[in-house]
């Protein structure tokens, strides 16, 4: 049914999913960029489209596809649920000759501020993302990080000082928007974040109001900035003395924040964390398990507690 050639490929159908690299047909979960290339036929949710176009020009031939209502390719019928992660992502379900898989892609079951809730339907096999497979990676309510960054930002205005939360150009940005607006905190986001932005308020996505930060800084706002990592974004200069704080899963690891030199680290993520991961398998009830994007002992966890798994290497 599928093979592994530097990303999943459903062989018969001459699908290719999230490859980073161009092919003849891809399906693309979720507008990351380490999950999309421009492809002669791209298959993807509509607000994905919406951010690849942004991304590669209004030219890009797009199929799109549904929550929900299947389609039929070579015999393969392809379905795609809300992933949780961004708005718009997707998990790929593929039923052929009797047999049924659940490609996840980044995905997230507990509740987001601005992404669909995700589904997870029964498959024979999962291909599952795994990226906080390890049991130290248990995040706390979003509740109780929300209330600490909160607290943190109006401290650091209070007293007179910026902050700047290290986000993520698309997805977290937003979210984290979302989720200031909710408790009365403005925002100043960069150029590229506010374009994406844009895109998800076209989406029907409410994130509430935001200003653009070009380098002035106005009183009682967030500054939102791209992590240093994020090439396509060029950082831009911030008001000295500024508080830096990073929002981030794996700001878990008490070293994060020395590693990073930031001031405060928030362990706030879109992927499942290790909970989430075992409830994952629990609901899908697969008979076989394929783990990508995550430590190499999570299928032998997942082994010890009684699931056929394994990493997913070239053509399992
Ligand atoms: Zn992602």
């Amino acid at each position: 049914m599928f093979h592994f050639d530097n990303c999943l490929k459903i062989t018969a159908a001459h699908l290719s999913v999230d490859a980073q690299t161009g092919q003849q047909m891809g399906f693309v979960s979720h507008a990351h960029a380490d999950h999309m290339a421009p492809h002669t036929l791209t298959l993807c949710t509509s607000v994905t489209a919406r951010l690849l176009r942004h991304r590669f020009g209004s030219q890009l031939r797009v199929r799109e596809l549904a929550y929900g209502e299947p389609f039929t390719i070579a015999d393969h019928r392809l379905t795609v649920f809300p992933a949780g992660h961004m708005l718009g992502s997707a998990m790929l379900y593929l039923e052929y000759a009797g047999e049924s898989l659940l490609y996840t892609g980044d995905f997230r079951l507990r509740r987001s501020a601005t992404a669909e809730p995700a589904e997870l339907p029964q498959a024979d096999r999962l291909v599952m993302e795994t990226t906080y497979g390890d049991p130290r990676y248990r995040f706390p309510p979003r509740e109780q990080v929300v209330a600490e960054l909160v607290h943190a930002v109006l401290g650091t205005l209070k007293a007179g000082r910026v902050p700047v939360i290290e986000a993520y150009v698309t997805g977290k940005a937003q979210e984290l928007t979302r989720l200031l607006w909710e408790q009365g905190i403005r925002t100043q986001q960069h150029p590229a974040m506010a374009s994406v932005s844009r895109l998800y308020q076209a989406s029907g996505c409410e994130l509430g109001p935001f200003s653009v930060y070009e380098g002035q800084h106005l009183p009682g706002h967030v500054i939102l900035q791209p992590p240093s990592g994020q090439r396509r974004a060029r950082r831009l200069p911030l008001p000295s003395g500024c508080i830096r704080m990073a929002v981030t899963g794996w700001a878990l690891d008490p070293r994060y924040r020395f590693r990073h030199g930031v001031d405060y680290a928030f362990p706030l993520t879109d992927h499942a964390d290790y909970d989430e991961l075992i409830e994952c398998v629990e609901r899908v009830k697969p008979r076989k398990i394929y783990c990508t994007h995550g430590p190499a002992g999570f299928a032998e966890r997942l082994k010890d507690i009684g699931f056929d798994a394994q990493p997913l290497k070239r053509t399992p």
